[in-house]
């Protein structure tokens, strides 16, 4: 009886012994599988956004191509409006980039401000050559572009007053300008630099100056026009390139003037696409043809090699300095419908600034 006692007890010892390990294998188990679990989340996470990451990244690279390789070259030129009068008077805006010795004064209207002016005016003032894009990668093999949003500062540009604010062209200027900058950068092969990233008074020789002092191969000045009288409603685009094939010796390219010329028609030719007409006010024909104006210098004053020198001062220091050097008219503000249309919205001047990269690219990447 004893010993079959103790048997038992052997026996339930086993049994309870066989039950704890059996207990704890699973329990191990269990934990191991948790841990597993764990890691299997922490990888699906991960993983969804590397998706998400590469789906943003491929989307932009396809927003990218699409605005400057997907759409066909068009370099046929705009269809030409210009109205011939006897009428020389040149845009308000126009008037403002008049050379030095021809400069006439822009009147200047309220002080209101509006919600594009909210949205840029709040950058400091400091003088243009502080902005962070002077960085010393002048020695690279990129292409230099330099942006030069118009005006600034006390220079406000053409100024108008729609639904109670008054809309500033330098403003404009700089909300385009900006996103220029960042769709031309998309490009490997570009770099680009500002003549201001604020609200500063910067003169025309000082835009040329920073410009030249950057090497940059190409100047395109950002502007919004102002009809020159009330005889038209006048709207749409123009550009403004020099009026003489002047090639000073340390001229950026063979041909300056051809450079600007190409630039133009490419730049007036996005522009058109997205719907915005060569503009229609009233330049001497001998000057304004096909959205291009070359307007000369009225003051007898001569290039070097003898040609009458431009009118308008960014143009003609840019010609002195060799380089390419154009001013982009994108509508008219003294126009309602061009206002409404074209720069009364985020969207809309983000639309201006990708037709302006993909007609410079289209040039400049030849
Ligand atoms: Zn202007």
């Amino acid at each position: 009886m004893c010993e079959r006692k103790y048997i038992c007890k052997i026996i339930s010892n086993i049994i309870v012994i066989i039950l704890v390990a059996g207990i704890m294998t699973y329990l191990s188990g269990c934990g191991k599988k948790q841990v597993d679990t764990a890691n299997m989340a922490d990888t699906s996470i991960n993983d969804s956004q590397l998706v998400e990451d590469k789906v943003s990244s491929q989307s932009m690279q396809s927003e990218d191509n699409s605005q400057t390789m997907s759409e066909e070259e068009t370099e046929s030129e705009p269809e030409d409006q210009t109205e011939e009068t006897e009428n020389t008077e040149t845009s308000q805006d126009s008037e403002s980039e008049a050379s030095s010795n021809q400069k006439e004064n822009v009147s200047s209207g309220g002080t209101s401000s509006s919600e594009i002016e909210d949205s840029q005016d709040n950058g400091d003032n400091n003088a243009p050559e502080d902005n962070s894009d002077s960085g010393s990668q002048s020695d690279d093999n990129r292409i230099t572009i330099c942006i030069d949003p118009g005006h600034g500062g006390s220079n406000e540009g053409t100024k108008e007053t729609y639904d109670g604010s008054l809309i500033k062209e330098k403003n404009i200027t700089m909300a385009i300008s900006r996103k220029l900058k960042y769709y031309l950068e998309q490009n490997d092969n570009i770099r680009v630099v500002m003549t201001r990233n604020s609200d500063s008074d910067v003169s025309l020789s000082g835009r040329i100056d920073y410009a030249a002092s950057n090497n940059a191969d190409y100047v395109i000045s950002v502007h919004i026009n102002s009809k020159s009288q009330d005889v038209i409603d006048a709207s749409g685009c123009m550009v403004l390139m020099s009026c003489s094939r002047y090639q000073p010796a340390n001229a950026r390219f063979g041909s300056i003037y051809d450079r600007e010329k190409s630039l133009a028609y490419s730049i007036l030719s996005r522009l058109n696409s997205i719907g915005i007409p060569i503009a229609n006010d009233t330049w001497n024909p001998d000057e304004y043809q096909d959205g291009i104006l070359q307007r000369v210098n009225t003051a007898d004053e001569l290039y070097p090699d003898g040609s009458m020198a431009d009118y308008y001062g960014l143009i003609n220091e840019g010609t002195r300095a060799g380089v390419p050097t154009i001013i982009v008219e994108h509508a008219f503000l003294s126009n309602a419908g061009d206002y409404r249309n074209y720069l009364s919205s985020d969207a809309q001047l983000d639309a201006l600034a990708r037709a302006d990269a993909a007609g410079i690219l289209d040039v400049v990447l030849r």
